[in-house]
């Protein structure tokens, strides 16, 4: 078996456990994993993938690590925290509301200031802030800022937004491993792909379906995931040749956009905060969680589920914006 190499940052495993007002509620057996206690730098999904990122990322000696994102971004925060523990530097582009230039711009308001960017700057990132554009003039931005730090003389690596890499990936088809099988369902919040990926590549071939609720319009998603899937299936050496047809995603609850709180997503905050004394965030467990419950309510999701709480707590503490 090959070994990938990999840092510890995370307290895993995390908590798993039984939600029993909701499972009452609405009729399914209902249990939550809580990635949001990672217990890495206030907790979330991105902590397991940076484990096997920042592994690489130290190997080659880099100097500096690079990414992208919303200016709440939850990835920022936490690939900063693990930066810091290397004594690696960190910059990241970004913007208040990058979209999908397809889609057009959400109306609505993201998250304002507190929140994460109190933490980035505790943990020492580097912010470059730009005007809101599309998520390609985004990604545009990180490579010319990867390229400015190149052009002094450091080592730098760019880290896919949302650390949705091969890599991060894999972290979540390690993470299955924890709750292991006999799920009906596994519903999580997906984005930039790689915590559904790593699910979807886990439970291939079983009786577990994994359904996945996007939190932003995106048209490539599907190729995102098989992209992931079969970057999976490299580094694992256990070849399933996932493809587009074996991913499970809704885009029912992406609301206004990306970024955007929703009415739905609104509403499933206050239930869980109310029934399990659960914390979701507006931009993705909450919307993932609006989701779980209207496919409970209608039949699709049902027996013994699995909602994979991927943490934001600090978007949620973020003031709105002015
Ligand atoms: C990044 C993030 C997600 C989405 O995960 P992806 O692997 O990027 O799809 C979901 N929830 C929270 C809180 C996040 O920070």
């Amino acid at each position: 078996m090959r070994v990938i190499p990999r840092v510890k940052l995370c307290c895993l495993p995390t908590p798993c456990h039984r939600l029993d007002r909701l499972s009452e509620e609405l009729g399914i057996d209902l249990w939550i994993k809580r990635d949001d206690l990672t217990g890495f730098a206030g907790g979330g999904n991105k902590g397991r993938k940076l484990e096997f990122i920042l592994a690489q990322a130290v190997e080659v000696g880099t100097e500096r690590l690079v990414t992208c994102g919303s200016r709440q971004s939850n990835f920022v925060r936490q690939l900063g925290a693990a930066c810091a523990r290397f004594n690696i530097e960190c910059t990241a582009a970004v913007m208040d509301l990058p979209y999908d230039q397809a889609y057009g711009k959400p109306t609505g308001n993201p998250p304002g200031e507190g929140g994460n960017l109190t933490l980035d700057e505790l943990f020492g990132v580097e912010l470059r802030t730009y005007p809101d554009d599309d998520w390609l003039v985004l990604f545009q931005h990180a490579k010319n800022l990867a390229q400015e730090y190149r052009a002094k003389g450091e080592h730098v690596i760019e880290v896919p937004i949302g650390g949705s890499m091969p890599l991060g990936a894999y972290a979540f088809a390690q993470a299955a491993v924890e709750v292991g099988e006999g799920w009906d369902f596994v519903v999580c919040p997906t984005s930039s792909g790689s915590t559904h990926a790593g699910l979807a590549w886990a439970y291939h071939g079983t009786s577990t379906r994994v359904i996945g609720v996007s939190c932003d319009p995106e048209e490539d998603l599907a190729d995102d995931l098989q992209r992931l899937t079969t970057g999976i299936d490299a580094l694992s050496e256990s070849s399933k040749g996932l493809t587009k047809k074996d991913f499970d995603f809704r885009r029912d609850w992406v609301g206004d956009g990306y970024n955007v709180p929703s009415p739905a997503g609104s509403e499933a905050i206050r239930l869980a905060a109310r029934t399990e004394g659960l914390l979701f965030d507006p931009v993705y467990s909450g919307k993932a969680f609006a989701g779980l419950l209207e496919l409970a309510r209608n039949g699709t999701v049902s027996g013994r589920v699995l909602f994979w709480h991927t943490g934001g707590l600090p978007t949620l503490l973020a003031s709105p914006r002015a």
